[in-house]
């Protein structure tokens, strides 16, 4: 089967033909750095994170791009609150982000690009604009001429004359001398105690939009494969990207434009300025951060909304648990499996095991639909429990244990277990118990093992003996 991509372009869902063999080219918007991020600006970093692993399952070379926006309206509005420098702030939550999106496993890019570092090729893109009669300046600002890009509009699937009839009556301050309503600002005049940079329209700042055309081309290329972000960014953002990268470099600028839907609260967008959102750290103090990544995978589509709730990630923490508990008895079973001759039996066996493997797979090429991907997973799960024994053969349940493994990495959970070293003094502690419980002497067992939860450690008595973890 082909892999399939939604692009919102075309509003279908296409075959995947990468401009060049083998390679992917990513850019993903990336977030505003003056806060701690929400659970909803991990929804596009966890679900493109995913998408970049698939590919790389496929034998593809990702080149994946991910911006920080750190010159903006909310970080000088932060700094001036704190009183700080605007570097400040940006530097102190790019530094939280990375954090995040480490706790939460998403891999790195191979570049992570700061508008402010940017500027020189900003003013590039916008002297070319300017060049080719797409972009006029006024009184120090810049604007882009949106009538003279005929295809403004295309992946919103905005009708420009209906625009035009709606922005007539919005009046933005320090925009009085558009042309057209529909112009939007590719430089604007600096205002004082702001950063600014110089340029041959005077010192000022960038707008949003042309940062992320720019930085794309310049790691990327002019043409890429794909453009990727959460949905309010169709319009304007990406719009905007569409007509400043085609009117400057004159070609298609990406092939594949993909979006995911948004996190919710109550069936309702979560967002900062709503005040209805969790940051990712406060999520990570109550669920492990695995499971708020395996929940966004397994909870819905990505271009469909999804709710939140703890009723939700307790259901996600026991379901992941499920796998890991299977890996974790696969784990064992390996290691006293008999190590008799492959028997017909295993082959059948092991034919089942690949139609999932398949299934898994058929899920992922249609649109990366992760939620049936691992549902394809948990049915490996519930076979291996049942009919991979201690009289099982090695080999295989090393690759059924691996199969799994390998599948959960792609959707950037870990599931096997880690081979952990304990100190010394706890190893001796869960000794005393066990001899503790051997003499009968349940007092001292029970407080042996209050002491090691103390010290975050937790103890299970099971048929195959004392099993410990972390809490
Ligand atoms: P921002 O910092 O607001 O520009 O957002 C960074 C990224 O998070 C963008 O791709 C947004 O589309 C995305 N985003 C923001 N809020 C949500 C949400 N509630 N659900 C899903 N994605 C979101
Ligand atoms: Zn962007």
């Amino acid at each position: 089967m082909a892999m399939k991509v939604y692009n919102t372009l075309t509003k279908k869902k296409e075959e995947f033909q990468p401009i060049e063999e083998g390679k992917v080219r990513m850019y993903v918007c990336g977030p505003t750095v003056y806060n701690y991020i929400h659970i909803g600006n991990a929804r596009p970093m966890i679900t493109f994170d995913t998408v970049r692993r698939y590919f790389e399952y496929k034998g593809y070379t990702v080149n994946y791009v991910s911006n920080f926006t750190d010159v903006d309206d909310k970080i000088i509005k932060k700094a001036l609150e704190e009183g700080v420098s605007t570097k400040e702030i940006s530097e102190r939550y790019i530094q939280s982000v990375k954090e995040d999106m480490e706790a939460l496993n998403i891999m790195p890019a191979t570049k992570n690009p700061k508008a402010t570092e940017e500027i020189d090729g900003m003013i590039a893109m916008i002297s070319q604009l300017i060049e080719k009669g797409h972009a006029y300046e006024k009184n120090g600002t810049v604007y882009f001429r949106t009538r003279s890009f005929g295809e403004y509009g295309k992946l919103s699937k905005k009708n420009i004359d209906d625009l035009e009839a709606g922005h007539r009556a919005i009046k933005v301050a320090g925009e009085e001398d558009k042309e057209d309503p529909l112009d939007f600002v590719l430089w604007k005049p600096k205002k004082d105690g702001e950063p600014f940079w110089s340029a041959p329209w005077g010192d000022g700042r960038p707008g949003w939009h042309i940062e992320c055309s720019v930085m794309s081309k310049k790691y990327l290329g002019e043409q890429i494969d794909i453009h990727a972000g959460g949905e309010d960014l169709i319009f304007p953002h990406h719009e905007n990207e569409i007509a400043q990268s085609e009117a400057a470099n004159g070609k298609e600028f990406s092939k594949y434009w993909m979006h995911n839907g948004f996190l919710n609260i109550n069936n309702e967008k979560m967002s900062k300025s709503k005040g209805n959102f969790f940051t990712v750290r406060d999520i990570g103090k109550k669920f492990p951060y695995d499971v708020l990544r395996f929940f966004m995978l397994s909870g819905a589509h990505y271009r469909m909304p999804l709710n939140f709730s703890e009723e939700l990630m307790e259901a996600a923490k026991n379901s992941l648990e499920r796998i890991k508990v299977s890996v974790e008895r696969l784990t064992d079973l390996e290691k006293n499996t008999s190590k008799r001759e492959l028997a017909e039996e295993d082959q059948l066996l092991m034919d089942k095991f690949k139609v999932l493997n398949k299934k898994f797979d058929d899920a992922m090429e249609d649109d990366f639909n992760t939620a049936d991907a691992i549902a394809a997973i948990f049915e490996m799960v519930k076979i291996a429990n049942v009919e991979i024994q201690a009289d099982s053969n090695e080999a295989v349940v090393t690759q059924v244990k691996q199969m799994i493994c390998t599948l959960m990495h792609i959707m950037g959970v870990s599931v096997e277990p880690k081979e952990e070293v304990l100190e010394a003094d706890i190893e001796a502690l869960i000794a005393q118990r066990q001899q503790a419980r051997k003499d009968k002497d349940f007092a001292k067992a029970d407080a042996i093992r209050d002491e090691l939860l103390e010290k975050g450690i937790v103890l299970k008595d099971t048929r195959e003996g004392v099993k410990w973890s972390r809490a």
